[in-house]
């Protein structure tokens, strides 16, 4: 019943208690280690009612079966535990960092081999696949912005028998649905735009396959990378408005890529909602909206653009992206972000605040 409805009413009604008298509209984390024996859950760290009614609703969303993690790391993590030891994996020369330098440690103690190809080079990439355990995306990439042309990509890692991965975390599940593309796995840092109020650590994969969905069920049964029952309530409560929420960002979002265009400082604008941005028709054909992230560079001038995230009133310096509240960071401030992203790209997470005073604020750091 729920498939039929749009997206935007699904996160609203999915993960709720049966309608029964006296029933309450949502459901409630339970703080409990331990359950009476003789029923399915019998311990905290094999189940909650919270993680099941967030695990419903993005399940529903992504058209898969869904197990929540203690952070879209933990999640990462569970998926990359699945590639048998000496297996090959291909990921993405720019992806969210902290990935990236799981797959080098995870290279640098011998448990696997790993190629890093340019998610935009569909050829690279199919090339690449061949042999391969695992296919690691992301699309639109962080913090460069790139758009990967999921379905073509999907095809050929599922030719080559590897599990495609997408970390679906930028685009969230209202504006891509990967598993619809032919992928096997979506991962979701649900820290960002699900929960969306920057208040909560938490991840999540979602399965096309039970065979899959019940080998990272065991591993975070046996890993223990389990979700607080308080973080995936506050999750699901914040889930309920993202339609709204990006709604907004993201008009937002169209509005300051056009501005930064135009600034006589701005030498590149990335957002794939841009007519002239190289992922804009990719995005277009693969997503129902350009989402509410957007990078900016300044001429190589990575001191100035230190000093821009360190000038606005407004917008908030810091890490992490998807709150209602706008924030910005030089990307490279970070020493294990990926060298060959510029100096001097600046990621803004857009949040609802009104536009013009995101955009005022903006260019008045973009003077100092
Ligand atoms: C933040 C992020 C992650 C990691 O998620 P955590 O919840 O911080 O562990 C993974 N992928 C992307 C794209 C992210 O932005």
């Amino acid at each position: 019943m729920m498939r039929d409805l749009d997206p935007s009413t699904v996160v609203v009604h999915a993960g709720r208690p049966a309608r029964v008298a006296d029933a309450p509209m949502g459901g409630s984390p339970v703080f409990t280690s331990t359950y009476v024996a003789g029923g399915e859950v019998g311990y905290g760290r094999f189940g909650n009612e919270a993680w099941a009614a967030f695990e419903e609703t993005l399940g529903a969303l992504e058209g898969g079966r869904c197990l929540s993690f203690a952070s879209g790391m933990a999640a990462a993590a569970a998926v990359c535990d699945l590639v048998p030891v000496g297996g090959r994996v291909v990921a993405p020369q720019h992806a969210y960092n902290g990935v990236l330098a799981l797959l080098d440690q995870q290279v640098a103690a011998g448990r696997l081999s790993l190629d890093r190809v340019s998610v935009v080079d569909t050829a690279a990439v199919s090339a690449a696949v061949a042999g391969a355990d695992l296919l690691w995306l992301e699309s639109p990439t962080n913090p460069a912005m790139e758009v990967a042309d999921l379905p073509a990509l999907a095809a050929a890692g599922r030719r080559a028998g590897a599990t495609v991965v997408v970390d679906n975390t930028f685009a969230t599940p209202l504006l891509q649905q990967p598993l619809s593309m032919g992928a096997d796995i979506v991962v979701h840092s649900a820290t960002k735009f699900i929960a969306g109020h920057s208040d909560v650590v938490l991840g999540a994969v979602v399965t096309k396959t039970d065979e899959h969905w019940s080998a990272l069920e065991l591993r975070r049964r046996s890993q223990g990378a389990i979700p607080g029952p308080m973080e995936a309530w506050l999750a699901l409560r914040g889930f309920r408005t993202l339609a709204l929420r990006l709604e907004r960002a993201q008009s937002n979002a169209a509005f300051l890529a056009a501005r930064l265009l135009e600034h006589p400082r701005v030498s590149r604008v990335r957002y794939p909602g841009l007519p002239e941005d190289p992922g804009h028709a990719r995005a277009a054909a693969q997503m129902s909206g350009f989402g509410a992230i957007l990078a900016f560079e300044l001429g190589g001038d990575a001191d100035g653009a230190q000093h821009v995230c360190e000038s606005t009133n407004l917008w908030v310096h810091a890490t992490s992206l998807g709150g209602v509240e706008s924030t910005l960071e030089r990307r490279r401030r970070w020493p294990i972000e990926v060298p060959t992203i510029p100096t001097d790209l600046i990621r803004l997470s857009v949040g609802i605040e009104h536009p013009d005073d995101l955009w005022a604020d903006l260019a008045q750091a973009l003077k100092s």
